[in-house]
């Protein structure tokens, strides 16, 4: 199967679904230096994360961005937000990363609720309707619709804390022209191989251990939408 890749083999044109990712990655690079960079990024990684009293994760962040400085630079911009009228997805351990930014910029979540209304409410009425949760395309339900954290000037309020999604969406040749994201492409380096893997891993390592299950490489996403719900929710239980 030919690769979608540029002469360079460094850019994926328009490729969005994970799987075909997935696949084009692993023939991508070799499984031995896959899983020399995992057993770096989650060793080695979080100590010198410990050292710099800086969470794991945010140590994770600065390594992709330094990774993304040796591949020609992303047209991506401030004001460029076609990739922000998507579903996005996060775990617990990016959420609680977008938590933090949150209070260390004092932002009023409440007022990030109502904004997005919208699409809070349609992701609200499937968690509590009867349907068959694991056959609703939750995507749908927010496709082409702003992101709740997409502020003035399509600007991305907690953009240091962006979650993987929306870090692995990314323009090299030009700024994407259409919110359909047939423009967008993939950024391919090693770090993006085992992304999700070393989140999940931080996530299972932050885990209680009376709490923690065998390490099964993924942990459970939900929509920034639904995490915002969960937030709500909690919220209001303490008042
Ligand atoms: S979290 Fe930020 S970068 Fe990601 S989709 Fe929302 S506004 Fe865009």
């Amino acid at each position: 199967m030919e690769l979608k890749s540029d002469a360079r083999g460094l850019f994926i044109e328009g490729m969005i679904d994970s799987t075909e990712l997935s696949n084009y990655l692993k023939r991508k690079f070799k499984d031995e230096d896959i899983q020399k960079t995992y057993e770096s990024l989650t060793k080695n990684h979080i100590k010198t994360a410990r050292s710099q009293d800086i969470t794991p994760l945010s140590k994770f962040w600065q390594t992709l961005d330094e990774s993304y400085k040796k591949i020609p630079p992303l047209k991506c911009d401030k004001g460029c937000a076609h990739c922000c009228h998507t579903g996005v997805a996060a775990t617990k351990v990016e959420w609680d990363g977008i938590l933090n930014n949150i209070l260390k910029n004092k932002i009023d979540l409440e007022k990030v609720i109502e904004r997005s209304k919208r699409t809070i409410d349609r992701v609200r009425e499937s968690l509590r309707s009867k349907k068959n949760l694991e056959q609703v395309d939750w995507h749908r339900l927010v496709i082409n619709q702003p992101c709740p954290f997409l502020g003035e000037g399509h600007a991305c309020i907690i953009y240091e804390d962006r979650p993987l999604d929306c870090r692995l969406v990314v323009a090299f040749r030009g700024q994407c022209e259409s919110k359909k994201l047939e423009h967008a492409q993939r950024g391919v380096v090693i770090e993006e191989t085992v992304g999700a893997t070393v989140i999940a891993k931080i996530q299972h390592d932050q885990t209680p251990k009376f709490k923690r299950r065998k390490f099964q490489g993924a942990q459970p996403l939900k929509l920034l939408q639904h995490w915002l719900i969960v937030w709500q929710e909690k919220n209001n239980k303490k008042r």
